[in-house]
């Protein structure tokens, strides 16, 4: 459904709402189905619900994503010998600090492009000695930050890390290009950096390079903890971490494929919090999970030519990336990652054993698909700071026992806010099913129990930009 489509649907008001259910029981009476499943047999007053199809600067961002910039930026990146944290800050031809005035050189010049509205930091700090940091170590991570025209406050990140390691993550001198980890993932931070600078958005947008990530997550958690300590509201992160193939080790192609790891259960997760998830079966609705049903919802589609493979873990498993830096801040945070690792060129010294090449080198990389991936980032990027922000204050009423439901929330502040609107699905269901228009008050009652469904609220502007979707928590 096209997002105009759906803002032609009439929106009930609450008498309508509660007329609905003697439709909805007329319905199950007339037509009952053994086979059919409880969502069929009793959808309640909703409609289906349907992916959101891209608006027209949307379109013509996407067509402009240049798969040929993206392999120059990663031949370039891999062109630096090693990109390890450990290496030389200060020699202008090879190592990490050579790459650090490369990326700042690069966005400097996009941001030269938005009339003042895109800012570009070196953000360095000292990491004192830690595991994988054997002395006191100056990490900087590039930050560009593009200022929203309407909610500044309320920011999304996206980020790609520039470090590099080899097979001994301590080995600071030998080659390691580093072209799908994640010289990648930086060329797609970098390709919407130079298309989001001419453009504006809502909300602010981070794009940033972070460094210290084979050693330990240090740049990005830096950038979070001082995201935190700043008191911005950071609404979404994803990192791109190896999203540079699309074949795996036996050669198989999966082109059309990009993971998304989304957690269940929050990195931050304090015990009242857990108490309640245990109360209300939230296990699966973390504002992490959130923003993956948001991402399908924006990203899933011909203009992308994509499909994202939602993976319900924080990260690959046992493994880790820079949206931990994120979770654990309590941010929403996820990481898209290609469909399958080739472990052959991944954290490989480069080198040919028994005529088989290692090494993560250029060579191995799919630009056509990295292209794809920028286009998934740039539909969720987009989607997020042009849509009114997440609900906040979201709950359910639980002070009467009833068979209906009552959602509370607080009064959206964008600008161009058209209303709310309320989805459901059943308990078993991955995504959201079936989505019912509210109208501009900020309480709805539903003729739905809330022992059967899963509810979420969520804010649409003028345009058919839909928020992502807030979990109520029982409440007043
Ligand atoms: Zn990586």
């Amino acid at each position: 459904m096209d997002s105009s489509d759906s803002r032609a649907v009439p929106r009930p008001t609450r008498r309508t709402l509660l007329a609905a259910p003697a439709v909805a029981v007329a319905a199950a009476t007339v037509a009952p189905s053994l086979s059919a499943t409880p969502a069929a047999a009793h959808p309640g007053p909703g409609l289906p619900i349907q992916n959101q199809n891209p608006d027209r600067e949307l379109r013509d961002l996407l067509r402009q994503i240049d798969p040929h910039r993206i392999e120059a930026t990663v031949r370039r990146l891999a062109a630096f010998g090693t990109r390890h944290t450990l290496s030389s800050q200060d020699d202008p031809v090879r190592g990490i600090g050579a790459v650090r005035d490369w990326i700042f050189d690069q966005l400097s010049a996009y941001a030269s492009a938005s009339g003042g509205r895109m800012t570009v930091e070196k953000q360095s700090f000292v990491q004192p000695v830690a595991s994988r940091i054997p002395t006191p170590t100056v990490i900087t991570n590039v930050v560009a930050t593009l200022a929203g025209d309407g909610d500044p406050n309320r920011v999304y990140v996206l980020s790609g890390h520039y470090d590099s390691r080899c097979t001994d993550v301590m080995d600071f001198t030998s080659d390691a290009p580093g072209a799908d980890d994640d010289a990648s993932g930086v060329a797609v931070v970098l390709e919407l950096a130079r298309l989001f600078a001419t453009r504006r958005t809502e909300a602010t947008i981070v794009l940033a390079a972070v460094a210290g990530e084979e050693q330990g997550l240090y740049g990005s958690g830096y950038l979070a903890a001082q995201m935190k300590a700043a008191g911005l509201g950071v609404q979404g992160m994803f990192t791109n971490d190896i999203v540079g193939s699309s074949t795996d080790e036996n050669g198989h192609r999966d082109p059309r494929t990009l993971r998304l790891f989304a957690e269940g259960v929050p990195t931050a997760e304090t015990p009242a919090q857990a108490s309640t998830r245990q109360a209300v079966g939230g296990e699966n609705d973390s504002p992490a999970r959130q923003l993956a049903r948001f991402a399908t919802a924006v990203a899933q589609n011909p203009a992308t030519d994509m499909n994202l493979r939602v993976v319900y873990r924080r990260d690959r498993y046992l493994r880790g990336g820079d949206q931990i830096s994120f979770l654990t801040q309590g941010f929403p945070a996820a990481r898209f990652t290609e469909p399958a690792e080739n472990f052959a060129h991944q954290h490989q010294d480069v080198r040919v054993v028994d005529g088989v090449q290692y090494g993560d080198l250029p060579e191995f990389c799919d630009f056509g698909y990295i292209a794809r991936v920028a286009k998934v980032n740039a539909a969720v990027l987009w989607s997020l700071a042009q849509a009114p922000g997440t609900p906040q204050a979201a709950t359910i009423v639980t002070t009467d026992l009833t068979n209906n439901t009552t959602l509370h929330w607080a009064a959206s502040t964008a600008a161009d806010l058209a209303g709310y609107e309320i989805v459901y699905r059943e308990t078993t269901a991955p995504d959201w099913q079936f989505v019912l228009p509210a109208g501009t008050d900020t309480s709805i009652r539903i003729p739905l129990s809330k022992d059967n469904v899963f509810f979420g609220v969520r804010a649409v502007d003028t345009d058919g930009h839909r928020s992502p979707v807030a979990f109520p928590v029982p409440g007043v």
